[in-house]
C-alpha cells in the first residue's frame, strides 16, 4: 500500500494503476467505510482511499477541531482491506494559501434539508470531491447511502460536469441495534447512545405506516417526530420526500425516502430509509 501526502505523489502513483475505484473518507474508519472499500475492490483493478477531514464543509461552530483523527489505525485498516493507494493530504495541500476559491455546487439540492441546516456544507463537499476526483482520477467512486442527500448531490455534480466517473451507491451499515454507523458515534455516552436509537426506530415506524398503506406524508412525519421527541432528540427534520430530487410529496406513491436529522444533546446525527409502497415492513 502506498501512502501519499502531495498531489504530485498521488498522481504519479495513480498513473501506474489501470482502472481505479475510489472511496473518499474523512477517516476514523468504521465498518461502513470498510464496506465501501470491499464494494470498490470489486469494481476496478485497484482501490484508492482518501483520508482528509475537509474544513470547507464545517461551519465555525461545528466539530472540525474535535473530529477524530486516528490516522495510524486508519492506515492499518486500509492495509488489511488491500487498499493500493491512500491520499492523506494536509489542509494546505488541498487548499493552498493564495489559491482563488472555486465554487462547485448543485443549488437545487444544496439549500434544502441538510443544506438548510448546514448552509456551507454541500459547497464544501462538492469542492473537495471535485478536487479529489481531479487528483485521484478514478473510474468509479463509492459513496454511502447513509448520507443520502450527499449521494444525490455528488451524482448530480458528476453528471452535470460530465465527469467520466461512475458513482456507485452503497448500503448503510448499522450497529446490531439499528444505529447507523458514523465516525461521530464516538461522541455519544451510554445514555445518549440509547437515545440515538430513536432515529432508526422512527424510520422503522415510518416504514410500517407506509407498508400499512398510509398515503399522507404528514402523518408519517408526525409519527417519526413523536418517537424522536419522546427520546429527547432535537429534530432538524423528519420528512418523507421524493427519492430522486428530495422534493415535497403530497401523497406517498411508489418509492419514497424518509430522512431524519436530529441532535442528541451536542451530537448531530442523520439517517434515512428508502421505502417502496407495498413493500413488507
Ligand atoms: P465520511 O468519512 O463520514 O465522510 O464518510 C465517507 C463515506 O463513507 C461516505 O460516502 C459516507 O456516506 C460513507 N459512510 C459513512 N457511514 C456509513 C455507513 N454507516 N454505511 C455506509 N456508508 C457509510
Amino acid at each position: 500500500m502506498i501512502v501519499t501526502h502531495t498531489i504530485d505523489e498521488c498522481r504519479a502513483h495513480r498513473a501506474n494503476l489501470a482502472t481505479v475505484a475510489f472511496v473518499p473518507t474523512m477517516g476514523a474508519l468504521h465498518e461502513g467505510h470498510l464496506s465501501l472499500m470491499r464494494r470498490a475492490a470489486d469494481c476496478a483493478d485497484h482501490l484508492a482511499v482518501s483520508i482528509f477531514v475537509n474544513p470547507a464543509q464545517f461551519a465555525p461552530h461545528e466539530d472540525l477541531d474535535r473530529y477524530p483523527r486516528p490516522i495510524e489505525r486508519d492506515l492499518e485498516l486500509c492495509r488489511a482491506e488491500g487498499v493500493d493507494l491512500v491520499f492523506n493530504p494536509s489542509v494546505d495541500v488541498v487548499y493552498p494559501p493564495g489559491e482563488l476559491p472555486v465554487d462547485v455546487n448543485v443549488p437545487a439540492l444544496a439549500t434544502i434539508l441538510e443544506g438548510a441546516a448546514r448552509p456551507q456544507f454541500f459547497a464544501g463537499v462538492c469542492r473537495v470531491v471535485a478536487k479529489l476526483f481531479g487528483i485521484v482520477q478514478p473510474d468509479v467512486a463509492c459513496f454511502g447511502e447513509k448520507d443520502y442527500q450527499q449521494l444525490r448531490v455528488i451524482e448530480a455534480m458528476t453528471a452535470g460536469l460530465n465527469l467520466p466517473i461512475r458513482i456507485d451507491p452503497c448500503p448503510t451499515i448499522r450497529e446490531a441495534d439499528g444505529l447507523a454507523m458514523s465516525s461521530r458515534n464516538v461522541y455519544l455516552d451510554a445514555g445518549q447512545r440509547q437515545r440515538a436509537r430513536a432515529l432508526s426506530r422512527a424510520l422503522a415506524e415510518a416504514e410500517q405506516h407506509i407498508a400499512a398503506g398510509e398515503p399522507d406524508p404528514r402523518r408519517i412525519e408526525a409519527a417519526m417526530s413523536e418517537i424522536l421527541t419522546a427520546a429527547d432528540v432535537r429534530i432538524d427534520y423528519a420528512v418523507v420526500r421524493d427519492p430522486s430530487d428530495l422534493s415535497v410529496l403530497s401523497k406517498v406513491d411508489g418509492r419514497v425516502v424518509c430522512l431524519i436529522a436530529g441532535h442528541v444533546d451536542r451530537v448531530r446525527l442523520i439517517d434515512n430509509r428508502v421505502v417502496e409502497v407495498g413493500q413488507r415492513a
